[in-house]
């Protein structure tokens, strides 16, 4: 089974993503993942993509799309994956179409997850993670606990450098002005299915799963 999940910054597109990757057995090809991995690792991409990230901006499509051929041609993704964060711009779309062709993928879901915006600044402001385990919580459900309910690792949650207000608000920007015209283009070419983001996760599952039933 191959799912893109699309939608704007916060609306929970690596949450599911997980979820169907555990649910599904296949994997979850995050890009952003990706790329906050190769800057921890200072690799050359890391090093070009740091700045990029803590603006809020687009990593340039050649690297993006090159990472993406690298990924999704590795043995792991036969059986299927969960693209989170890619496409993001048209030209990336039409890279994965002839990629999809070259690796004969003929079907493919996507989701596109949706919520008022507002809603979502909100979300991204009060985000954090665990250094340790990777876990996303809310600010509400740690509330002052210092240690992580998953991993049990102690002061290891942090805020990321992207989940700031002012550059939310730019990504936000960014997802309007590039990104959602990747929306449009698969309207016109291909089936989209709609799923409402704002209810709870478990929720949100229970949408998609029934979906793509
Ligand atoms: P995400 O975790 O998906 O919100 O991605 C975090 C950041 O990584 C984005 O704000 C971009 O700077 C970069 N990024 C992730 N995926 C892409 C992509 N497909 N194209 C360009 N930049 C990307």
């Amino acid at each position: 089974m191959q799912i893109i999940l699309f939608g704007s910054p916060g609306v929970g597109k690596g949450t599911q993503a997980k979820i169907l990757s555990t649910k599904f057995n296949i994997p979850h090809i995050s890009t952003g993942d990706m790329l906050r991995q190769a800057v921890k690792d200072k690799t050359s991409l890391g090093v070009q993509a740091q700045a990029i990230l803590n603006r809020g901006e687009l990593v340039p499509d050649n690297i993006m799309i090159g990472l993406i051929k690298d990924t999704l041609q590795k043995p792991e993704c036969k059986q299927g994956f969960i693209l989170d964060g890619f496409p993001r711009t048209v030209p990336q779309v039409v890279a994965l179409k002839d990629l999809f062709t070259e690796l004969n993928i003929n079907s493919v879901f996507l989701l596109a997850i949706t919520a008022d915006e507002e809603e979502l600044v909100k979300r991204l402001t009060s985000r954090r993670a665990c250094k340790q385990c990777g876990t996303i919580f809310t600010l509400s459900e740690i509330k002052n606990s210092k240690v992580c309910p998953v991993c049990n690792a102690e002061n290891s949650f942090y805020q990321r450098d992207d989940d700031k207000e002012e550059v939310i608000r730019r990504r936000m920007e960014v997802f309007r002005s590039s990104t959602k015209p990747v929306l449009d283009y698969y309207e016109k070419n291909d089936k989209v299915i709609y799923i409402n983001g704002s209810s709870p996760v478990e929720k949100v599952t229970e949408y998609i799963l029934s979906a793509i039933k």
